[in-house]
């Protein structure tokens, strides 16, 4: 490779940027469901191209569960036995080589502290991403869809108030049970019916005649239900948002 030295601070550069030695390998816990993690695995890809042009892609490595058995510890609240199993997984990640990590769900955020002080390497938290993409636009009132858990505990909403200051409305308790329901027994399933995306839709009319001024899809699958014509304000789905702050952190020095 040719180099050319940089004399004032002596400090060897590459003579173009060579950005598969100084790109970062990202780490994904992925099947949380294997619906979303594709998603994911998509828009890395797709981001590091439009930022890289040419056959440039990401260096990854993703360790996939089982999520039948995550969902039944989840449901079973057996979070202990869940954070084993990811632990082990971020543990595998790191070994693999990533420089940092992401945990392909929302949900399971609520595990987030547990991993992180088990690995060297940073994890990259979903809600931080999502909170700096909106507060970019100005927008401190918002909808929270997502799991019962994500929607009804205080691990990622307390950290979107605490920590953001945001205003966060989260739907009506009939609401919550429609929208955690087709969650885990369509969108994890890889079904989407149309009177679902209605469902949602009626659900966000709601939260916007509450005031929200956007809607957080804070599922990772939400995205393959839920698109931007499906609401009057703007959304922000955390999987694309997630994906594209890992691409960013993986190209900064
Ligand atoms: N992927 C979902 C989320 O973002 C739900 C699946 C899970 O429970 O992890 O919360």
């Amino acid at each position: 490779m040719p180099q050319i030295f940089n004399l004032q601070s002596s400090i060897l550069l590459p003579a173009w940027p060579d950005w598969g030695v100084f790109m970062k390998t990202i780490g994904l816990i992925g099947g949380m469901s294997w619906e979303s993690s594709i998603e994911y695995y998509r828009i890395i890809n797709q981001a590091t191209r439009e930022a890289l042009g040419g056959l440039h892609s990401a260096k990854s490595v993703m360790i996939s569960v089982e999520f039948a058995e995550i969902e039944a510890l989840q449901h079973e609240n057996r979070w202990d036995d869940a954070t084993r199993i990811l632990v082990d997984a971020a543990i595998g990640l790191e070994k693999a080589g990533a420089d940092f990590a992401l945990i392909c769900t929302n949900t399971m955020h609520k595990l987030y502290e547990s991993i992180q002080k088990k690995i060297q390497i940073p994890l990259l938290h979903i809600a931080d991403a999502t909170a700096a993409t909106i507060k970019k636009n100005g927008i401190n009132k918002v909808g929270l869809l997502g799991t019962r858990f994500t929607m009804v505990e205080d691990f990622y909403k307390g950290r979107l108030i605490d920590k953001y200051d945001f205003e966060v409305l989260i739907p009506a308790d009939n609401d919550i049970e429609q929208v955690h329901h087709i969650i885990y027994d369509e969108l994890c399933a890889g079904i989407i019916k149309p009177a679902s995306k209605q469902v949602y839709a009626d659900i966000i009319e709601r939260l916007v005649a509450e005031g929200a001024m956007a809607i957080i899809l804070g599922c990772t699958e939400i995205g393959l239900l839920v698109k931007r014509e499906d609401s009057l304000v703007p959304i922000f789905d955390t999987t694309e948002i997630h994906a594209r702050a890992a691409v960013e952190m993986a190209l900064e020095n």
